[in-house]
């Protein structure tokens, strides 16, 4: 028979001769809250319980269960059983079965969550062990659950040899021991919790990327995880309660930190809390190393704490240097570059006017690295580059600067010169040095170099005015032939102020209308009909008079001027197109050149449309043809051959001009959308006394007809050269012996004479 609690504030039954009736019952909560209050640890809490009910009631027998998951009881081995022997057998099954919850007392106890009772559990229909009970002479019988909340995670039982029926009021109080228990298991849960979260902070500040570091009031360590061990290469046993100071700031910082800490503790005032600072640090090792830190702080019951994330940034620190260094050098041979060349130049300049000493800028271009670059490959030429700028590094002063321009061009500036023969000897140092034999791979190969010098005079002040005198010289160099050096003078400055003064006035010249167009007939052969005429610009100079192209094309396309007058050649060309095809002209074609520079514009295609239809021509009478250079389609040969795609699909014809100078072979003209190909004046001039050029004029013409080609040979002067190319096969000829080139209206009797 089970009695439940009775309700709150109800009478407890009055149950007679209760044996527990007489129990000290204010004296056992006392003696459970006690123990309850000291003890942190719930095995102990439960003997200790079971022990002071045993000996309150009198009853001999006590015993727990911890509730498991599902609520399955598990028995504990906090045991009272005063004569041992005789409840051997029901102490073994309880320890060793399980009971499910709802079965048995103690499992009633766990599904009801309160105290029960059993009159007898020898004759209990829901006791399992009641044969047991029996044998052991067990009679009454009560349990109690221990409650964390509404959690039961204990029951204690208790029996005694005689049948007792159950006492309300006694119930009533034994509910209360329970909860009384229960907070011990709450504390320890609590424990474990927060033992556990601990845990996981520590995990999570261990397998942060960064370093973390706890500090007190008085700067000792109170946390260092295992980046901070991997960083600083102190263990957390050997970090934990010293001095952070000590650990891991730099003596020369020392002062500073415990000065900033004092103050922050006095007033409050942290200049660096909460911030991102780069600082120095020391490892275990003595070694010194920039780290990035931030640094907060936080107030609690023992004072201020102190917590930073601390990170190692060599590395980015390195990089940084790094490009810092590669904005300023040649990545390749590790000079200067031309930034730092200019920039040393101007401190020198500066410093040279207050010493009264000379500074000189040393231009050295090597002679034929192109051919090496191009016969070795670039592997070669890049170890080559480096061989030579190491040498010249090494024939020059230390505090003098080398620097490398693009390719295989070298600056030297050199200080603190007496005189230019200072200047000339260095530059007979540095070509001595390049001259001596270069092992690449077993490739053995002799550079030269040609070495411009330029001295600062009262003349030139500006760095850029030195280095252009320099390179100037340079330049000069090479027409004396190589290996040698020129230092620059007043000659060489005529020549730049002539550049100069030609490109600004090449900039006015379309304002001023000063370009001229000239036709060249072209005839066929080996009739010596008229069929075309090539377009050749001339710049009508109000001083220096008519000027052929070789004067200002070069100049022009340096400086992006080709890209106007360009667009005015081809318009001027198709004006006199029409003219021409008004007066009769049958199957004539123009021809106009192209540079490199116009064909990349992006819009270049755009604009030539929009002349040559804005033209209107009858391509039965006027055909336009570009001309466009070998060099020209090798440099991008993919890109080229699809501009040059778009310019055919206007109706323009396109003609490979100057072929044989450029570095292709025949076997390329196949890859080019073109229909004309123009043979250049070099094997035209030799084709009647020299087989060999005979013989390669003789291909081209082959196979510039099986790839359906005419082929035009230019420059010919003479009548045996005529007779030559005829006798080939060319199609076309143009030269001086047919007519020079001329205005239109010089031109135009021939054409209508056909
Ligand atoms: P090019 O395209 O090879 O033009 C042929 C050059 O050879 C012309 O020189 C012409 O006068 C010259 N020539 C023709 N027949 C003979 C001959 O029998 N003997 C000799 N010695 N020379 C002959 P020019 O007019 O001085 O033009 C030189 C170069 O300037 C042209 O070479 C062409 O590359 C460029 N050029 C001319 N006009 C233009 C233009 O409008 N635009 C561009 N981008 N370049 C142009
Ligand atoms: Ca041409
Ligand atoms: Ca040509």
């Amino acid at each position: 028979m089970t009695v439940p609690p009775p309700a709150a504030g109800a009478e407890p039954a009055d149950q007679g001769g209760s044996a527990v009736s007489g129990v000290d019952l204010v004296g056992l909560l006392g003696a459970v809250a006690v123990s309850a209050n000291e003890s942190r640890d719930p095995d102990r809490a439960l003997h200790e319980t079971i022990r002071h009910v045993c000996d309150f009631t009198g009853w001999p027998v006590g015993h727990a269960y911890l509730v498991g998951p599902e609520g399955l009881l598990a028995a504990t081995p906090a045991w009272q059983a005063h004569d041992d022997d005789s409840i051997d057998a029901f102490r073994t099954v309880s320890d060793e079965v399980p009971l499910p919850m709802g079965v048995g007392l103690p499992g009633r106890v766990v599904a009801d969550r309160r105290p029960a009772w059993i009159v007898d559990v020898a004759s209990d229909a829901n006791f399992p062990r009641s044969a047991l009970a029996a044998a052991a002479g067990l009679k009454a019988g009560f349990a109690f659950p221990v409650l964390v909340g509404r959690d039961v995670v204990a029951v204690l039982e208790f029996f005694c040899r005689e049948p007792v029926e159950p006492d309300a009021r006694f119930l009533e109080v034994i509910g209360h021991l329970g909860r009384q228990l229960g907070q011990v298991f709450e504390r320890e849960r609590a424990t474990a919790d927060l033992s556990a979260s601990e845990a996981r902070t520590r995990q999570i500040l261990d397998s942060a990327g960064d370093a973390f570091i706890g500090l007190d009031s008085a700067g000792l360590v109170t946390a260092w995880n295992e980046q901070a061990e991997a960083i600083f290469g102190w263990t957390r046993d050997e970090a934990l309660g010293q001095r952070v100071a000590d650990l891991i700031i730099p003596d020369e910082y020392r002062a500073a930190h415990d000065d900033g800490m004092a103050r922050f503790l006095a007033t409050g005032e942290a200049r660096v809390l909460g911030q991102r600072l780069e600082l120095s640090a020391l490892r275990k090792s003595g070694e010194c190393f920039p780290i990035e830190i931030t640094l907060w702080a936080i107030s609690g019951p023992d004072g201020w704490s102190f917590y930073s994330f601390a990170r190692d940034i060599t590395q980015q620190k390195a990089a940084a240097a790094d490009l810092a260094f590669r904005a300023l050098h040649d990545d390749l041979t590790g000079l200067a570059n031309r930034t730092l060349v200019v920039d040393r130049l101007e401190q020198a300049l500066a410093r040279g006017a207050r010493s009264g000493l000379h500074t000189a800028v040393l231009f050295v271009d090597l002679d034929r690295f192109k051919v090496v670059n191009d016969s070795l490959g670039h592997a070669a030429g890049d170890q080559l580059l480096q061989a030579a700028g190491h040498r010249i590094r090494h024939a020059v002063r230390p505090a003098d600067t080398v620097g490398r321009l693009a390719g295989d061009e070298f600056l030297v500036v050199c200080e603190n010169l007496e005189d230019a023969a200072d200047a000339t000897r260095v530059a007979e140092r540095i070509l001595s040095v390049l001259s001596e034999p270069m092992d690449l791979d077993g490739d053995h190969v002799r550079l030269d170099a040609s070495v411009g010098i330029a001295l600062d005079t009262a003349l030139v002040t500006t760095a850029a005015d030195l280095l252009r005198e320099a390179d100037a010289a340079m330049y000069r160099a090479k027409e004396h032939g190589r290996g040698r050096f020129e230092v620059f003078d007043e000659r060489m400055r005529d020549r730049i102020l002539n550049r100069l003064r030609t490109e600004r006035e090449l900039l006015a010249c379309l304002e001023r209308d000063e370009l001229r167009l000239h036709y060249q007939p072209i005839v066929t052969l080996p009739e010596g009909r008229v069929v075309g005429v090539e377009a050749l610009v001339r710049w009508q100079h109000p001083v220096r008079g008519l000027l052929p192209p070789g004067e200002f094309i070069p100049l022009a396309e340096e400086t992006g001027m080709i890209v106007p007058i360009g667009t005015w050649v081809l318009e001027e060309a198709c004006r006199q197109a029409q003219i021409w095809e008004a007066r009769g002209c049958h199957g004539l074609t123009l021809s106009i050149n192209l540079s490199a520079r116009q064909i990349t514009q992006s819009d270049f295609v755009k604009n030539i449309a929009a002349i040559v239809e804005g033209a209107d021509l009858d391509p039965g009478r006027v055909r336009i043809e570009m001309e466009v250079t070998e060099s020209l389609l090798m440099a991008d040969p993919e890109a080229i051959t699809a501009t040059l795609a778009e310019i055919r699909n206007l109706g323009v014809s396109l003609a490979i001009d100057d072929f044989g100078t450029g570095y292709s072979s025949l076997a390329y003209l196949k890859w080019f959308p073109i229909d004309t190909v123009k043979v250049d004046r070099s094997f035209v001039s030799d084709i009647d006394t020299d087989p060999r050029e005979r013989a390669i004029v003789q291909s081209v013409v082959d196979l510039g007809h099986a790839l359906g080609l005419s082929v035009i040979g230019e420059g010919v002067e003479t009548e045996s050269q005529r007779a030559e190319l005829a006798a080939i096969g060319c199609d076309l000829a143009q030269g001086y012996l047919f007519a020079r080139p001329g205005p239109a209206d010089t031109i135009t009797p021939l054409l209508l004479r056909g």
